[in-house]
């Protein structure tokens, strides 16, 4: 293998006497849509952390393109190309919706802090190009007309594509999705898939953590399955709904009526 997307390898976190995670690998192609499924406190949301630098594992490397990152801090990982979105939705609820994906693009803007200070030519081209870019991006999600609205004023399932669009405004060449079906009425569920299905189309590897089993056999090249912290599965989504120790993972229901 030539080191490119992202490797897993053995990871375990440890939470006093909770075991979160233990010895946990699997890579994640660049390219492909990998979703991580299993039961809650399987650890899904402990692997995102990790993989986003939220937490440090306890044991075991993550590496991205082959440069090792599981000692990075999170801003660091952003500059290296992962972002992120959270099961509970992270948005600033009195800013507007372009200051939102403003934030996200924050990391990628040349103009340092001393430059921002000053109001130098080069901090306002950069912001006059960051909000162009960050328009672009709301366009793209459907959320344009809504660009000078706080966020708090939005619908959840707008809220939901646009903790999204803040993600891509770092422009990520890995994208990490914790949930971003959950608790979205059909009609969302439908548009948030497409525009997943879209930036994975556009380029960017995806991981998705999503309890929504219909749409992650449906969005994903392969899946991986955890339950208690241990690694139970890994497969393409025909091979994981017809797998035995899947469906004993989800305690006799068969995978596609979890
Ligand atoms: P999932 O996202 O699959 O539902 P989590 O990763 O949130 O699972 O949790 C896995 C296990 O780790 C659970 O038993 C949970 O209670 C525990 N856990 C997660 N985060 C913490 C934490 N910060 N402190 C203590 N225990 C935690
Ligand atoms: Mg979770």
């Amino acid at each position: 293998m030539n080191g490119a997307g992202l490797v897993v390898s053995h990871v375990s976190r440890r939470f006093g006497g909770v075991l979160a995670l233990n010895g946990v690998s699997f890579a994640v192609r660049a390219g492909e849509i990998k979703s991580v499924i299993g039961p809650n406190g399987a650890g899904k949301s402990t692997l995102l952390n990790i993989l986003s630098g939220v937490t440090a594992p306890s044991s075991g490397t993550v590496s991205l393109d082959g440069r090792r990152i599981e000692r990075l801090p999170a801003h660091r990982r952003v500059a290296a190309g992962i972002a992120r979105t959270f099961q509970n939705l992270q948005l600033f609820s009195d800013m507007s919706v372009l200051e939102n994906v403003m934030v996200g693009a924050h990391t990628t803007q040349r103009a340092g802090f001393m430059d921002a200070l000053c109001g130098s030519r080069k901090s306002n081209e950069d912001t006059v190009r960051a909000q162009a870019f960050a328009l672009d991006l709301l366009a793209q999600f459907g959320l344009k007309s809504r660009a000078h609205s706080p966020a708090h004023a939005l619908s959840y399932g707008e809220a939901k594509l646009l903790e999204i669009a803040r993600a891509m405004a770092s422009r990520p060449r890995m994208l990490l999705l914790d949930e971003p079906l959950a608790g979205l009425p059909y009609g969302s569920v439908k548009q948030v898939a497409e525009v997943v299905r879209a930036l994975n189309r556009a380029g960017t590897s995806i991981v998705l953590v999503e309890h929504n089993v219909k749409a992650v056999m449906q969005l994903s090249d392969s899946v991986v399955v955890l339950a208690n912290g241990e690694f139970v599965s890994e497969g393409t989504p025909d091979a994981i709904r017809s797998d035995r120790a899947v469906i004993d993972a989800y305690l006799g229901e068969p995978a596609d009526a979890a």
